[in-house]
């Protein structure tokens, strides 16, 4: 880190502050520079904080927000008017309770600003426009295939966020951005894809482009990641430290939240669960390898078995139908793959001590005949009391909550503080959601 420092620092300041005493009047010019970038600086995460404070809190006293933020009631002031001018801000006057002059509270107006979230899979992709409280204002659906053709996935972003702007009657002005989930490992820093096995993608800018034709600030970032921020502001973890989404259904996938931070590792591929060999030499992964646990209990597997039970092919409708219908040899495959998902889920539970375990995805619709055998294996195989005592809960998400995660990815880029010492603004969330 230091050394990127010394090399983005600028030749001609760095010669004035090793230069001697002669040149001592260079000096100021380069001191005023580096104390006027910070300055700035300061002031949007000043304004930052007091809209993320504002948020969590749902309606703030000027006073408390002083105090909160430890801000110069001045600077809190000057901060606050300029938010009201730009329609962020909403003043409310409250009841006295015991006489004298009502409060005047601040809240944030959701209709201030909008985000857009999309996530893609491999046969469409599902568009929404989300206001400041990470509602829905308007969705679309696109069916084209996206496998091996990523400028075609490019053009039918661009032409799903025209049409759900026009859709939900917003102007592009008022977008705070573009959230992207979608499957692989991602590098979120840079917007790119490296690898998705199941879009057939590799190193595929997905930022650059988009930024370019939309105008538009884009985050790209794992679909099980953005559903886990997703989890933080509008789910079931708003003030859960260390969690885990696990996601089933076609892929099995992992969102780790720890220390209330995302955790995406080294090359942005943890939490790629599915792809843990529980069968050395077992079925052929659609990664390439064999034994996967995405190979043996996903989606497709589970088509597999019954369908070869059968004599016919299967479809996941089919199969959901039969499972509820109680076909024997249905359920017993799908209460097999939960057994051997749920052993896979109590040693990453072994490993992880997570305080809440959220299970997700479109996998949740095989309904107790799959989930119950997990969570089985959870209380029982984790070590220790862990799987005793640790929360488990079922989210029943459709395809329009993976996009609103990427929506919330948004607010909560843009709202973030990446100097803040309070790990708690790590994901932004309301304390009173
Ligand atoms: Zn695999």
């Amino acid at each position: 880190m230091t050394r990127k420092q010394l090399d983005a620092e600028p030749q001609p300041e760095r010669s004035s502050s090793e230069a001697p005493i002669a040149n001592d009047q260079r000096e100021p010019a380069a001191g005023y520079s580096t104390r006027r970038g910070s300055r700035s600086l300061l002031r949007d995460l000043n304004v930052s904080l007091l809209i993320e404070l504002v948020r969590r809190a749902g309606t703030v006293s000027r006073a408390d927000l002083a105090r909160q933020s430890r801000l110069s009631a001045p600077t809190v002031s000057n901060i606050v008017d300029k938010l009201i001018k730009r329609g962020i801000f909403n003043e409310v006057s409250l009841a006295p309770s015991s006489g004298g002059r009502p409060p005047v509270l601040l809240s944030i107006d959701p209709k201030a600003g909008y985000v857009i979230g999309i996530k893609l899979r491999a046969n469409g992709l599902t568009t929404v426009v989300c206001d400041l409280d990470a509602q829905i204002v308007a969705s679309r659906e696109i069916e084209t295939s996206l496998v091996g053709n990523p400028s075609a996935a490019i053009l039918a972003i661009e032409q799903a966020v025209l049409r759900v702007l026009r859709d939900a009657v917003v102007p592009q002005s008022k977008v705070l951005g573009v959230g992207i989930g979608l499957p692989g490992i991602i590098d979120s820093d840079r917007g790119f894809c490296n690898f998705s096995h199941l879009l057939w993608w590799r190193d595929v800018d997905i930022a650059g482009p988009l930024r370019k034709r939309l105008g538009l600030p884009i985050w790209v970032d794992n679909d099980v990641n953005t559903l886990a921020v997703a989890e933080k502001w509008a789910g079931d973890a708003p003030d859960t430290r260390d969690f885990v989404t696990l996601s089933v259904g076609r892929g099995v996938g992992l969102g780790i939240v720890i220390d209330r931070s995302l955790y995406r590792g080294a090359n942005g591929a943890a939490g790629e669960f599915g792809h843990v060999i529980i069968e050395p030499g077992g079925a052929k992964c659609e990664c390439g390898r064999f034994g996967c646990l995405e190979a043996i209990v996903g989606e497709g597997a589970l088509r597999r078995s019954v369908g070869e039970q059968l004599g016919r092919d299967i479809t996941r409708d089919e199969l959901i139908s039969l499972v509820r219908d109680g076909d024997l040899a249905a359920r017993a495959v799908v209460e097999n793959a939960g057994r051997r998902l749920g052993q896979a889920v109590a040693n990453m539970m072994t490993l992880l001590n997570p305080e809440l375990l959220i299970i997700c995805g479109e996998g949740t619709e095989l309904g107790a005949t799959f989930l119950d055998p997990i969570v089985a294996a959870v209380r029982e195989q984790t070590f220790g009391d862990l799987g005793r005592t640790v929360d488990v809960k079922v989210q029943l998400w459709g395809d329009e909550a993976w996009a609103v995660g990427a929506a919330t990815q948004v607010l909560r880029e843009s709202f973030s503080l990446p100097n803040s010492d309070d790990k708690s603004h790590a994901i932004w969330h309301r304390i009173n959601a």
